[in-house]
């Protein structure tokens, strides 16, 4: 099977490395220019030449079926690509996770709580948005956001004209500032026959929107908590007849309540640590999901710890010395807020597994000091 994957940055270069034992071939398909995955077979499409029809022809010529790591391409594209090979998970969910507004309509639909929100199309209609919920509250361009990008926090309706500026965007989501006890996040995956298997949840630290440290399981998580999370990452995927895996951003409240931030229809930076903590990976298990075969046991074989290396990169021969760490470099040149490898560490209680995290921290120029809400 020669699976073709739209984008080629480190999530494909990881579903390669899962895919490979299973004796799957890959050919991505960049539309930045700058492709970094390292192996497999590339072809570069210019998305400004209208239309490069000979790159994507070459594309669909070699491949059986489609999937992608990466969800900020057109949707023409993904759905002229569905006319001929097919996608997993389909156009329609791509449509929707790029577009905070369709996402927001979406978990409104199905009950799944949100932080309340207005959507903005002005300076003015900002300023009204921030006065009405109350500040702070976080201006989101609708579109083309992610790791933090594009995005303002108003703390007084006075400074709604600055980010309207700053963020130069026509249409904005404006949501009230939660106060939360920590990020979550719920990774599932469903198979084309329907099934689905739902990870352990993990906590997620960032750093100026950027992911930083996921830990799972999570050692003071309600059970009642995680089924919350996995009924609303159901709702989702039945929704969306979605086949693949599905990653649900939470925020978890004082209550223990959980309210939904946004998804990405792709494997996720936050189930790295299921490459080593997992039974089976998150990306050897979309690979299951989208060739019909089989999922995979999704529990955790201890607790784990995922250290993002940001900007970069410490001394691998250090970082392998710590006891049970497991360093995956995505060949990639260091630059400040790029993301460059993780460690996976893993232990046998939570307490060792902090220490573990803490050595690894100190290791690695750029690390922030790790801080996880149940210390
Ligand atoms: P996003 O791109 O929506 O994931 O936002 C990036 C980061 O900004 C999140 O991981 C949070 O740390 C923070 N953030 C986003 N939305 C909110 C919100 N409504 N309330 C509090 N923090 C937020």
């Amino acid at each position: 099977m020669n699976i073709g994957v739209l984008g080629a940055g480190q999530l494909g270069r990881m579903l390669a490395l899962a895919g490979y034992p299973l004796a799957n071939r890959f050919t991505f398909l960049d539309t930045t220019g700058h492709p970094s995955a390292g192996i497999g077979e590339v072809i570069i499409l210019n998305l400004d030449e209208e239309p490069d029809r000979r790159h994507l022809e070459a594309f669909l010529e070699k491949v059986d079926l489609v999937t992608y790591e990466f969800e900020h391409l057109p949707v023409s594209l993904v759905q002229a690509i569905e006319e001929v090979k097919p996608v997993y998970p389909s156009s329609e969910a791509i449509r929707v996770c790029q577009n905070r507004a369709e996402e927001k309509a979406l978990f409104d639909r199905l009950g799944i709580p949100t932080p309340a929100y207005r959507l903005v199309e002005s300076a003015e209609a900002l300023e009204a948005a921030a006065r009405e919920l109350g500040c702070p509250v976080v201006a989101k361009s609708v579109t083309e956001g992610y790791d933090g990008k594009g995005q303002a926090v108003i703390r007084d309706p006075s400074e709604a004209a600055d980010a309207w500026r700053s963020i130069k965007h026509p249409r904005l989501i404006v949501e009230a500032f939660v106060d939360f006890v920590r990020e979550v996040s719920i990774i599932a995956v469903r198979g084309r026959d329907g099934q689905v298997a739902f990870y352990p949840m993990a906590e997620n630290q960032h750093l100026d929107g950027i992911l930083r440290y996921s830990i799972a399981p999570m050692p003071d998580l309600d059970d009642s908590v995680q089924q919350t999370a996995d009924g609303y990452i159901r709702a989702l995927l039945d929704e969306l007849d979605y086949v693949g895996v599905l990653t649900l951003e939470l925020f978890q409240t004082r209550d223990g309540g959980l309210l939904a931030n946004e998804m990405a229809p792709r494997v996720h930076n936050s189930g790295h640590w299921s490459i080593d903590g997992a039974v089976t990976s998150q990306f050897e298990n979309h690979l299951r999901a989208i060739q019909g075969l089989p999922l995979g046991d999704t529990s955790a074989r201890m607790p784990t710890c995922m250290v993002n290396v940001i900007g970069r990169e410490g001394e691998a021969a250090e970082i392998l010395t710590l006891p049970d760490a497991h360093l995956h470099r995505y060949d990639k040149s260091e630059r400040p807020g790029r993301k460059l490898a993780h460690v996976n560490l893993l232990a046998p209680t939570h307490d060792a597994l902090l220490e573990r995290v803490r050595a690894c921290a100190a290791l690695l120029p750029d690390a922030p000091a790790p801080c996880f809400s149940f210390e």
